[in-house]
């Protein structure tokens, strides 16, 4: 096809794929029956919808579509799956336990977290709101957050009622899929807030979908306007994107990212560590010095939280700290991404480093955050087939799990705090 219809957001959105089926189409012999095969059964074991843009697609090396690292990520197969670790439940993050109004998550004294809306230009497998994002699928049935007047009239005035609430993070779901009158009105009604002070638009879009910020102006507009609006009432206005390999990084988004930069929008980067997709210190230093050429400013890499449904994608908390050793002292300092775990349970982010006690042999890691409550601990498993196999021994053995668990939370010192999640 010509370039120009390519690089339509409209024909983006419009061809973009939700069935195997359609994939099959759209792919004719580029890839192998076995594979698609494999796909189709994936998808129906998948817990999050699939939606893949012809920009994601096109990204794909189709003559190795295993190992590709983009496939990996938005394309579910069934024959890489591996058994979910039993420590494993959906919301792993506990974030509908510290919401006050649906879809609004107050989990630090100063931050809120507002889910506009459940859908995104694309479905990642490992999506951690994987309980509410991208409606129900055969093996899950989500709650779901609506873009819904009511609601965000709630969400408003909860953040209106609190004085403490200095940032507000608006995500999803993704900001990119709403119409830029109703991104127009939240951003706007937000900076209305003298006490808001930072809002962060957080979107997947300038990674799988990046044509939009170029073509579709009223969105770019929308966003733009509120910088410019908040920027002269000392408010911040940024946006926060996911980019995770090297090879979402076209020259279409380096356009958008250029537009963006010489509009004055601030962009920072959080990347999800997964496992044969950005875990080895080439892939990722590559990810960091290309992101900070275009001046997006790598923020944060996250350990892959406990996600059912894709085990084989998680790194131990080992590989995760030796890689960010490596990354660390490639290039500046405030483009070098701090590594964090969201602790499981509602502890929120924690560096990596900051265990109070981690064993290799039974993948425990136990943090706390006093932050958020000086009395509990959070516990973090690494996958099972990355243990040595006297952990993997234990972990088989059911009346072992509650005693692992027990012997690290005493390693810890914490035997007098509480779990964040019962075992
Ligand atoms: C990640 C997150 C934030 C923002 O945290 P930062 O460390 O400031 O990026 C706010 N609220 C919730 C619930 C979060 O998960
Ligand atoms: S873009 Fe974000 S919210 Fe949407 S599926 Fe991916 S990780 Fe989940």
């Amino acid at each position: 096809m010509d370039e120009a219809t390519f690089l339509d957001p409209k024909f983006q959105n419009k061809h973009s794929v939700t069935s195997p089926e359609a994939l099959q189409q759209l792919l004719g012999d580029l890839a192998s029956p076995e594979f698609l095969e494999d796909v189709a059964a994936g998808f129906a074991q998948a817990p999050m919808n699939v939606r893949l843009s012809p920009y994601i697609l096109s990204r794909i090396d189709w003559t190795n579509p295993y190992e590709d690292p983009i496939r990996r990520q938005f394309v579910p197969v069934a024959s890489t799956r591996l058994p979910d670790h039993p420590g494993l439940r959906f919301d792993s993050l506990g974030e509908q336990d510290d919401s006050p109004t649906n879809g609004l998550v107050h989990r630090y004294p100063d931050k809120v977290l507002f889910l506009a809306l459940d859908v995104c230009p694309v479905y990642c497998r490992f999506c951690t709101r994987s309980y509410a994002i991208g409606g129900s699928t055969d093996t899950v049935d989500k709650e779901g957050y609506k873009p819904k007047p009511e609601r965000w009239h709630k969400g408003l005035a909860y953040i209106a009622s609190r004085p403490e609430v200095e940032d507000v993070v608006l995500s999803g779901g993704d900001a990119f899929m709403l119409p830029a009158r109703k991104l127009r009105e939240l951003l706007m009604s937000l900076l209305a807030i003298p006490h808001v002070r930072r809002v962060r638009v957080a979107s997947k879009g300038p990674a799988v979908m990046p044509m939009k910020i170029l073509g579709d102006t009223d969105w770019t507009d929308a966003l733009c306007d509120a910088v410019d609006h908040g920027r002269k009432q000392g408010q911040e206005v940024c946006l926060h994107t996911h980019f995770n390999t090297p090879e979402e990084i076209s020259y279409i988004s380096r356009d958008a990212m250029d537009l963006l930069f010489q509009r004055g929008v601030k962009v920072r980067n959080q990347s999800v560590l997964i496992r044969g997709v950005n875990d080895d210190p080439a892939r990722m230093t590559t990810l960091v010095k290309r992101l900070s050429a275009i001046n997006v400013q790598p923020y944060y890499v996250y350990q892959h939280d406990m996600v059912k449904g894709v085990e084989e994608l998680r790194t131990s908390l080992a590989d995760s700290i030796e890689l960010e050793r490596w990354v660390r002292g490639t290039t500046a300092g405030f483009n070098t991404p701090t590594f964090v775990t969201d602790a499981p349970g509602g502890g929120g982010k924690r560096d990596l480093h900051s265990f109070d006690y981690y064993d290799e042999t039974t993948g425990i890691s136990i943090y706390r955050s006093p932050s958020v409550d000086p009395d509990q601990y959070y516990v973090y498993f690494d996958p099972l087939d990355r243990l040595p196999a006297a952990g993997r021994r234990r972990w088989a053995d059911p009346d072992e799990h509650a005693r692992m668990v027990k012997e690290a939370v005493l390693a810890a010192g914490l035997s007098g705090f509480e779990p964040a999640t019962p075992m």
